[in-house]
């Protein structure tokens, strides 16, 4: 297959917050196989700027250790790691004070693309924006790149958006979402608009419903104290479903640019109505004889907050009045699984009598593991018996369709990384987008926490609580089931 990668100009690139967890995980192996792939140009620079006293070999040997424990196994040619490595330095600095901002201002080359990804909490974000301009070290050609969570509820979303405002342009603004970066997530704009087979089809009048689950095995040990703060809802939800849904749900932009895509997802933000609050389940996972529940994992016995949501909403707009869209993510489920599944209604008349049962067409988008789609076909069931229907698979994984070229695929990251030096903003959330959201979900967080709402208790390894599989049961329709 013949590579068409857009090049990337040479440029600087800082990162404040350079010794932490996401630089090291992710941000930095991401960099380093782009480099691999050839799309570093080779006179560009890596400045790695946090609070740690660290000299430059100091830096390059944590990266070093970084990449060689998250990087790709079989992206560890010493050689060319050593390569990647002389690339990088490092700048001690203080977001909040003097310290290192003269060291990192003489670092930086004028004439060249200047990003600055802001890998720190967004209490930060305020202080890092106006220093770079006292220091002379942004113009209006420079990028900042911002983390998750980008607020905690409406009001202090706006109040980031607004600090980023004072300084920088929205044209520079990158606020990431690394499920965009998926390369299944933008195979689904490929496959509702580079097709003509699904787009006809894709209304209320001939889709019964939508379900979007994202399930994790993991619980939240660790960082339980922080997610206690936050829960399935903020964490998960108002960012990542909610850009599941937008892209499922939107209309096809008249062409794939950032404007007329970030466009057409806000309208589907907007036109979501407030959801029913006996539309929403929310769960914590249980205690088992080996396991801590969520309760001791978040450090407080009287927690009340969600560790899987599971809810019906709508969009109140032509193409999708009367078609309900479940959303359902939890943790410590059954099993590791991001799949989209689009539920067609059954055939208007059934011309082979009533012993050959319901049927009906699906198509299903996994995320993860296994990216690919399946369509569900109703085919004769073969052998004689008269006419007797079964649902069969078309499956597609794109590991085995498309070979070698999968996994050379840039990961969610090193694409959003590279995405940001070529200055194209499709990938990110607009700030109006990222409010709309918080708007939406804002009064359904309201909602429970007025009413004292305790989560339903499940079972480590479950599909959720029981009440979720109600949700579904109540209309007729049900989950699919999460594989393991
Ligand atoms: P971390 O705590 O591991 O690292 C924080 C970094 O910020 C360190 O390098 C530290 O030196 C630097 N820092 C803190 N205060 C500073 C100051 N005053 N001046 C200069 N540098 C300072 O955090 P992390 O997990 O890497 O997360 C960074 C951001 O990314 C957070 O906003 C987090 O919510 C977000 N995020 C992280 C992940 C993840 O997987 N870790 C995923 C999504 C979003």
């Amino acid at each position: 297959m013949v590579s068409r990668v857009i090049p990337v100009e040479r440029f600087d690139l800082v990162i404040f917050g350079g010794t932490g967890d996401l630089a090291r995980r992710k941000i930095l192996p991401g960099l380093h196989r782009r480099y691999l792939a050839g799309q570093m140009p080779e006179d560009s620079q890596i400045i790695g700027a946090a609070r740690a006293d660290l000299d430059e070999q100091g830096y390059r040997d944590l990266i070093r250790d970084a990449i060689k424990e998250f990087g790709d196994p079989k992206d560890q040619d010493e050689t060319r790691l050593g390569d990647f490595l002389n690339h990088i330095s490092y700048v001690s600095i203080d977001a909040t004070g003097e310290k290192g901002w003269g060291t990192l201002a003489e670092k930086i080359r004028p004439g060249l693309i200047h990003a600055y990804y802001f890998s720190v909490g967004p209490g930060l974000f305020g202080d890092l924006a106006e220093r770079l301009h006292k220091h002379g070290i942004a113009d209006e050609r420079s990028r900042i790149v911002v983390e998750k969570p980008f607020g905690h509820d409406l009001e202090s979303a706006r109040a980031l958006n607004r600090v980023l405002a004072e300084h920088f342009d929205e044209c520079q603004v990158y606020r990431i979402d690394h499920y965009l970066g998926k390369e299944t997530v933008q195979n689904l704009m490929a496959v509702r608009f580079a097709n003509i087979l699904f787009e006809p089809l894709w209304n209320s009048q001939y889709v019964d419903h939508i379900q979007i689950t994202v399930s994790e095995t993991v619980g939240v040990g660790g960082r339980g104290a922080y997610y206690d703060k936050s829960g399935a809802m903020r964490d998960m939800v108002q960012n990542h479903l909610m850009q599941l849904l937008c892209l499922i749900a939107m209309e096809p932009p008249s062409r794939f640019g950032p404007d007329e895509v970030r466009d057409e997802k806000l309208k589907v933000i907007r036109a979501l109505e407030p959801v029913d609050p006996h539309h929403i389940v929310r769960g914590q996972y249980s205690a088992t004889a080996d396991e801590p529940s969520y309760r001791d994992d978040a450090g407080d016995p009287r927690s009340l907050t969600e560790s899987f949501i599971a809810l019906k909403c709508h969009i109140s707009n032509w193409r999708w009045s009367g078609t309900p869209f479940y959303l359902r993510t939890g943790k410590k489920l059954k099993a590791r699984e991001s799949e989209i599944v689009v539920v067609f209604k059954d055939a208007p008349h059934l011309i082979f009598g009533q012993e050959s049962g319901q049927h009906c067409n699906t198509l299903a988008i996994r995320l993860q593991p296994n990216e690919g789609m399946t369509l569900g076909m109703t085919i004769k069931d073969p052998g004689p018996g008269g006419m007797r229907l079964i649902d069969v698979p078309l499956d597609m994984t794109f590991a085995e369709a498309l070979g070698e070229d999968i996994d050379d695929a840039p990961d969610a990251y090193e694409r959003l990384i590279m995405d940001v030096m070529r200055g194209n903003q499709t990938l990110f959330m607009r700030g109006d987008e990222v409010e709309a959201a918080w708007g939406w979900t804002d009064p359904i967080i309201a909602g429970w926490q007025d009413r004292g709402e305790v989560p339903k208790p499940y079972d480590v390894g479950s599909s959720g609580p029981e009440d979720a599989m109600m949700l579904m049961h109540r209309d007729g329709r049900r989950w699919r089931e999460i594989k393991e």
